[in-house]
């Protein structure tokens, strides 16, 4: 549980550890293309990278944060939907489904999708001011290790199963803009081009693939 505390330190393995906000992985950087790998137990320094992405996550107010968005190719994605719980832009049936929603997914595998596909309006933290309807199906079963290497295989539907699936693309090396029809994806190419190279206005740390560099 993270605590009060822990907005400035956890105690790791009996170390002091200050937590870090990690620079968010823009559009067009190659890591956001690449199949995560699994990884294991012994993953150097676990637990303290997962608490980095969870407080570079809320300090960038996301809903999920998968490993690739900060630079690591391996198939590890948080969600926490617990701070959207009051939010009245949700159903009241949504904003329940978020209450106390708050996972860590290790190596996951999506067994099975289900039903007929629907559309809903999503942004994604590396693809800033950016939001497209995209079609998924609305129920999923999922396998996964949570951050005690615990094996778990859980089904979910609407937005839960949304967030989960926008964020497992994230390991496949899928973005949401790759799913938009090729008449959208024209529509958002200078937009797109704009975000690599920096041109955006945005309020948490992030890293631009083709930013000129500063003379
Ligand atoms: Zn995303």
């Amino acid at each position: 549980m993270l605590t009060k505390l822990s907005k400035y330190c956890i105690f790791a393995r009996n170390h002091l550890t200050y937590l870090m906000i990690l620079p968010i992985v823009a559009y067009g950087d190659p890591v956001l293309k690449k199949v995560g790998k699994d990884i294991t137990k012994d993953y150097p320094k676990l637990d303290e990278l997962i608490a980095n992405m969870y407080e570079t996550m809320y300090g960038a107010f996301g809903l999920g944060l998968a490993a690739p968005q900060i630079g690591l190719p391996i198939r590890l994605f948080l969600v926490d939907a617990e701070p959207f719980a009051e939010d009245e832009s949700f159903t009241k049936e949504e904003q329940e489904a978020f209450k106390g929603f708050k996972k860590t997914f290790i190596n996951p595998r999506i067994l099975e999708e289900k039903g007929d596909e629907w559309a809903f309006s999503e942004g994604c933290l590396s693809i800033p001011d950016v939001r497209e309807d995209v079609f998924r199906k609305p129920e999923i079963t999922i396998e996964y290790f949570d951050e005690s290497f615990e094996k778990h295989t859980e089904t979910y539907d609407g937005l839960i199963a949304r967030v989960i699936q926008h964020e497992y693309d994230h390991i496949e090396g899928v973005l949401f803009t790759d799913k938009l029809s090729s008449l959208k994806k024209r529509l958002i190419k200078g937009k797109l081009a704009n975000i690599s190279k920096g041109k955006i206005g945005i309020d948490y740390k992030m890293r631009f693939p083709n930013q000129k560099k500063k003379r």
